[in-house]
């Protein structure tokens, strides 16, 4: 064992050499007698413990202690502090500083030297495995075991870090988020070891382009952010969001596959945007929604116009938490007419709620809701209310009409819709099949795991599934095959009086022709002129919706009109 005592009183140095040779321990000596002697020796040579004086000339005992937690390659070492005083305070500075024991040079035999040794060997040894274990953990809390970069939680302290850090600091910071575009695709067709290797492989290649100042963290599946801090210039910012994109763009290689993993990013800046280390993530967010939106493979910053839409549908899915809770929604239900008897042959059920007795309008506000997810709540109280109000058509007239209720994708993923939509059939008495869900394409086929599983078991039950604003969007056949589809609706915008292209009745005669091969029903929504009821009677279109018969009505007009008076509408035709 090797000791180093460092001790200016010759005599105290002679007293410590004869209890240490009396004692069992085998060692080699060093005496030195001041603070740097100790430092330069200790520059070169290991010890295993230090016998240290703490009155020493010029720097004391707790000097040399602090010099030594920040020397490396003297982890192992232990620090034995000793003073001819007894008082509690020298001993509590000494361990606090980082020594492992305290003896009073008085009572210093060889029984007490040599335990202090053992026992300071064994103290130092298991604070340094705290420690280990304590940096692993850290790096376990801190980081993503699939990627190695920073995790969520790191990039949020290191976020708000940095904030503080700028604030004296005329300086800006970017924060890039990253999102993979297909994803899902890849994790859903391939597995997830081959999802896990393409991350591994993105990370790398984000990681590539970077400098070594700009946090990269990996938030969870496939979002990355990237952080950059010191930045001068904003156009930096849009300069590495570009050189991301552009090393993203060739093919990814794994397991002999090759595959395509572009990004959208949406970029923030602080404080120019906020100085909220959560309002420049939400910013941030929206921006790379953005890039999304506009086809992908994209590079958007935040916006002012950003947050004005962003604040308006912050009020908006306030608003409708209100109505939530008063019940403040209601229903209309528009008429559709059988072409053929010219009767009501069923009605859509649409969503209405007023604010101060001026009625919102759907297209504004569902869109907020699907976003909130208080579709899901929303959509679940019109089923409900929608399937109650057939059961007593049902009971009074006997009319058999089909009730249509709009499904929204969000919808698609709520596991419970199936189960609500058996409650509401049960609970009313109402046969599945007088019910129609709508659900438009770009519903049909957006990134949700269990979407297609929902679509089939709502088909299951015995519902009708339509597919709604048909004509707006792929109007694509392989949707019509690959979904249970019984009922295409034809969208308002394909009538003739809606549109002034010239060939809109040749477009429209051929989506009907192409959807009739298919043996599906067929619905002309928006019929708002005799010319587009004509057109429709012509091409043999099943149904007709729109205003030319009536507007979406309230139950006391519908009843009125069409049930109470059974009033056929051949005459119209
Ligand atoms: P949609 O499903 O395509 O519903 C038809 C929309 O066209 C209704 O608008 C209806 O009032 C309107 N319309 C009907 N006939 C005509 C016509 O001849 N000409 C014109 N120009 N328009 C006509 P509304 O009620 O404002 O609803 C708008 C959209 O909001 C709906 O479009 C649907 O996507 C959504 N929506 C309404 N209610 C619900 C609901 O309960 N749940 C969900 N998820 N979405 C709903
Ligand atoms: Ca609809
Ligand atoms: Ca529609």
């Amino acid at each position: 064992m090797n000791i180093l005592i460092v001790d200016d009183d010759i005599v105290d140095r002679e007293m410590i050499l004869r209890i240490l040779k009396r004692s069992k321990i085998l060692c080699n000596i060093t005496e030195v007698e001041t603070v740097d002697a100790a430092l330069e020796i200790l520059n070169k040579t290991i010890f295993d413990i230090i016998l240290l004086d703490y009155n020493l000339p010029q720097r004391n005992g707790i000097d040399l202690l602090l010099e030594l937690k920040v020397m490396p390659n003297h982890k192992d070492l232990a620090v034995i502090m000793m003073s001819t005083s007894k008082a509690d305070d020298l001993a509590l500075n000494s361990i606090n500083a980082g020594a492992q024991d305290f003896l009073v040079k008085t009572e210093i035999n060889v029984f007490r030297l040599q335990r202090a040794i053992l026992s300071a060997q064994a103290r130092s040894c298991l604070e340094n495995e705290l420690i280990q274990s304590h940096q692993r953990t850290k790096e376990l809390a801190e980081h993503d075991s699939l990627t190695g970069l920073s995790n969520r939680y790191f990039f949020d302290n290191h976020l708000n870090r940095e904030i503080q850090c700028h604030k004296e600091s005329n300086n800006k910071i970017a924060l890039l988020l990253i999102d993979l575009d297909h994803f899902k695709y890849v994790n859903d067709n391939y597995g997830h070891d081959v999802g896990d290797q393409l991350l591994i492989e993105v990370a790398k290649r984000i990681k590539g382009v970077l400098r070594k100042n700009e946090l990269l963290a990996r938030l969870g599946g496939d979002e990355f952010s990237v952080t950059l801090t010191n930045l001068h210039d904003i156009a930096d910012a849009n300069r590495i969001g570009e050189r991301i994109n552009e090393a993203l763009l060739a093919p990814f290689e794994i397991n002999n596959k090759s595959f395509i993993s572009a990004a959208s990013i949406g970029i923030s800046v602080y404080p120019n945007d906020s100085a909220n280390a959560k309002e420049l993530f939400k910013y941030a967010d929206i921006a790379m929604y953005r890039s999304k939106h506009n086809g992908r493979n994209q590079v958007s910053f935040f916006d002012m116009k950003m947050k004005e839409a962003f604040l308006e549908s912050f009020v908006i899915e306030n608003t409708l938490r209100t109505a939530i809770d008063n019940q403040d929604f209601y229903l209309h239900y528009q008429p559709v007419i059988d072409s053929n008897t010219g009767k009501l042959s069923g009605v859509e059920a649409l969503i209405r709620y007023d604010i101060d007795n001026i009625r919102q309008n759907p297209d504004s506000f569902i869109p907020v809701a699907e976003k909130s997810r208080l579709i899901i709540e929303i959509g679940q109280w019109v089923i409900l209310q929608a399937t109650k109000q057939l059961s007593l058509w049902n009971a009074h007239y006997s009319p058999q009409l089909t009730m249509a209720i709009n499904l929204s994708s969000a919808q698609l993923n709520d596991e419970q819709l199936i189960a609500h939509i058996k409650y509401c059939l049960n609970l009313f008495n109402v046969p599945a099949s007088q019910i129609e869900f709508e659900l438009t394409e770009t519903a049909l086929i957006v990134e949700q795991e269990n979407s297609n599983k929902i679509i089939q078991g709502i088909s299951d039950l015995g519902c009708k599934i339509s597919l709604d604003d048909f004509g707006t969007g792929f109007s694509s056949i392989s949707h019509l095959h690959r979904f249970p589809i019984d009922i295409v609706k034809i969208d308002k915008s394909l009538m003739p009086s809606a549109s002034t292209e010239y060939n809109i009745k040749k477009l429209l005669t051929g989506l009907v022709a192409m959807i009739q091969s298919l043996d599906l029903k067929i619905i002309a929504e928006g019929v708002e002129t005799k010319d587009d009821l004509d057109f429709c009677t012509q091409l043999n279109v099943d149904k007709i919706q729109g205003y030319y018969y009536d507007k979406p009505l309230t139950i006391n007009e519908l009843e009125e009109k069409y049930l109470l008076r059974k009033e056929s509408f051949k005459s119209k035709l």
